[in-house]
């Protein structure tokens, strides 16, 4: 039997099938009936986004940036608000969630091991993974010992089904109650929040992997796309976070839309978050401009051939400028070392001018890779119809 025989043949999950599948269906036909008959409130409609942001955020700052990745460390109050609203938006415990999510980091794009692999097409990387038992590749958590020892969690994990029903009942009752309309709130806030809030994290799953730009890395399928960040609450910057998951910002650049990475450094300012983690800028200048060079050679090769002569000079200016890039690249890896070393050595004794020195050079690093951005621009610029491919 081949192994994708045997994945055809995995049992339904029927409790997945019927909450991911019938949810939906009862929201096309319940709301409306339900508008027709009664109309909703103002409040109900303001507690669908509050609800939707809140066990949204409670995913992207919670279940994958903390949990998942522990891109940075959270206080027991904070962890306990995530865990709610995490519960609050039904896509099974930590433990579950954050496990497979490290499979799928581990083994993107591969057929057989990434539990929503994109190879399989859109509709299983989004959905059908869900439906069915399928088995898992790090069976047992194995690939989650921390989460395993951490008591939260484990207490999520057990009593995952009556805290679903118990947080639902009092979130949706009393919020409810309080605007004085309770079913209004339970479609709204409760059903429709629901199937929105599943549908836009399993796009980070499905459309994420298919549509947007390459600019760290194209060895494998994430995209980075500013309309699916604004859907996603900030998660839609799936390239930068597949080559550099440790980090919290998803969206690294400052203007970049990442209303996660506001959150997490919101709660780190009210000393709710600490330890947030960021890859060293250096890392991340590198690995851009490794791909523009990459970019702008597969330009070439596509448009070049009509222009003969400036083909051939516009080439050699790519080679010679890679060239001078890889030198900066070296220069780099020789200053961490020299950085290293000045660490171990401060451990013992005081070693102010050796920082100030490594300090200065690493500017001039980092100037020098500002300048092969900046010749690398005016090249691309001057390619004839060089679009960079985003596929
Ligand atoms: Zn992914
Ligand atoms: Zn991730």
């Amino acid at each position: 039997m081949t192994p994708s025989s045997q994945t055809l043949k995995a049992p339904i999950n029927w409790t997945a099938a019927i909450t991911l599948l019938g949810t939906p269906i009862l929201s096309m036909i319940a709301i409306p009936l339900y508008a027709y008959h009664h109309d909703f409130s103002l409040s109900a409609w303001i507690s669908l986004f509050f609800l939707l942001a809140f066990s949204s955020l409670s995913i992207t700052a919670g279940y994958h940036r903390l949990w998942a990745h522990r891109a940075y460390e959270a206080s027991l109050p904070l962890k306990i608000i995530l865990m709610i609203g995490g519960t609050f938006a039904i896509q099974n415990s930590i433990l579950y969630w954050a496990s497979g999510h490290r499979t799928h980091h581990r083994h993107v794009d591969d057929v057989e091991k990434d539990p929503y692999s994109i190879k399989k097409g859109f509709w299983y990387a989004h959905l059908g993974w869900m439906i069915r038992d399928y088995p898992a590749a790090e069976a047992n958590y194995k690939n989650a010992p921390d989460l395993m020892n951490d008591k939260l969690v484990m207490f999520q994990h057990k009593y995952y089904v009556p805290l679903v029903i118990a947080v639902h009942s009092i979130i949706l009752l009393s919020v409810g109650w309080a605007v004085g309309d309770i079913w209004g709130v339970i479609l709204l806030g409760g059903l429709l929040r629901l199937v929105l809030s599943h549908h836009v994290t399993f796009f980070i799953n499905s459309l994420c992997h298919m549509f947007g730009k390459r600019p760290y890395t194209d060895e494998n399928t994430a995209r980075d796309n500013f309309w699916l960040a604004i859907a996603t609450w900030g998660e839609g910057y799936h390239n930068y976070h597949h080559i550099f998951q440790y980090d919290y910002r998803n969206g690294v650049k400052w203007w970049q839309y990442d209303p996660t990475k506001w959150l997490i450094w919101t709660c780190s300012r009210f000393g709710l978050a600490r330890n947030l983690r960021r890859i060293p800028s250096l890392n991340i200048k590198k690995a851009e401009l490794a791909m523009k060079f990459k970019y702008a050679e597969q330009d070439l090769a596509i448009y070049g051939h009509h222009v003969s002569e400036d083909f051939h000079n516009m080439k050699h200016r790519i080679a010679q400028e890679y060239e001078a890039f890889t030198h900066t690249l070296n220069d780099m890896a020789k200053l961490k070392e020299q950085e290293m070393l000045a660490k171990k050595q401060r451990m013992t004794e005081k070693l102010h001018q050796m920082d100030d020195k490594l300090k200065l050079e690493f500017q001039l690093i980092e100037q020098r890779l500002q300048h092969h951005r900046a010749r690398l621009e005016i090249m691309v610029k001057s390619l004839p119809k060089a679009t960079p491919p985003s596929a």
